[in-house]
């Protein structure tokens, strides 16, 4: 069987909904049917209803551990899923940093996410201090203990982002991501869990990056915005 070639677009608190509307137009316009199944995009809720009536799997950057209730600014994967979503990220590093996401926190997210039927993807990465201290197989096997603690791994895709490679001129090296990428598919054991490498990604490293047997994909930042090099991503996976 050969390897998935997911290539899945994180917009963050990026578009407007007039440059959404352009990017899905163009963006269908160049991709197969056939293709189409291996994207993702990610884009802020208040832009889903742009994807409705379109064949592009999209899901939410974020949702919360309950569905309705007392909890002013939330999003519920409930209703993700009823606007059409496929997926939700959950433990995105950004999350964790700047919104104090912590692994309990999002073990509750995780498990909301898949009772709702969506599919999480589950992030970890560890941060460059965690690195040189040498901390990394620890940080990331508490993310996947604590994050995933009653949770199957068939039911997650887990994206390996090293926060040190997320939207710097860092991006991890083969040999890093061969390195963590085989060690978490260890962890996985018999499970088939995709793993999307992400930090930095871009169509001059993607066939470097998917050469490596256990990377089954990409989360892609930046260049998921513009349609040409979200699509020449694809096309390098295509290629191997
Ligand atoms: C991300 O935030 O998931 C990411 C990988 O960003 P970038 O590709 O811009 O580094």
């Amino acid at each position: 069987v050969s390897k998935k070639r997911l290539c899945f677009g994180n917009w963050k608190l990026n578009k407007n909904p007039k440059e959404a509307k352009d990017f899905i137009q163009s963006f269908l316009s160049k991709v197969s049917d056939e293709d189409l199944r291996d994207f993702c995009i990610f884009p802020t809720d208040l832009l889903a209803h742009q994807f409705s009536g379109f064949e592009i799997p999209w899901g939410g950057q974020n949702s919360y551990s309950e569905n309705s209730g007392a909890y002013t600014g939330e999003s519920s994967p409930e209703t993700l899923k009823f606007l059409g979503a496929d997926y939700c990220l959950v433990g995105h590093s950004e999350r964790r940093s700047f919104f104090n996401e912590d692994n309990e926190l999002l073990n509750k997210k995780t498990k909301n996410i898949i009772e709702q039927g969506l599919k999480p993807v589950f992030c970890i990465g560890e941060s460059l201090t965690e690195r040189e201290e040498g901390h990394t197989k620890a940080i990331l096997q508490s993310q996947l203990q604590e994050g995933l603690k009653g949770v199957p791994f068939e039911k997650v895709i887990i994206a390996y982002e090293p926060v040190w490679a997320i939207g710097t001129g860092k991006a991890a090296t083969s040999e890093i991501v061969a390195e963590v990428h085989g060690w978490i598919k260890d962890l996985c054991g018999e499970a088939k869990t995709p793993l999307l490498y992400g930090g930095r990604v871009k169509p001059e490293n993607a066939g470097e990056l998917y050469e490596i047997e256990e990377v089954d994909g990409f989360l892609i930042g930046g260049a998921s915005l513009k349609v040409e090099s979200f699509l020449e991503i694809h096309n390098k996976m295509k290629e191997q």
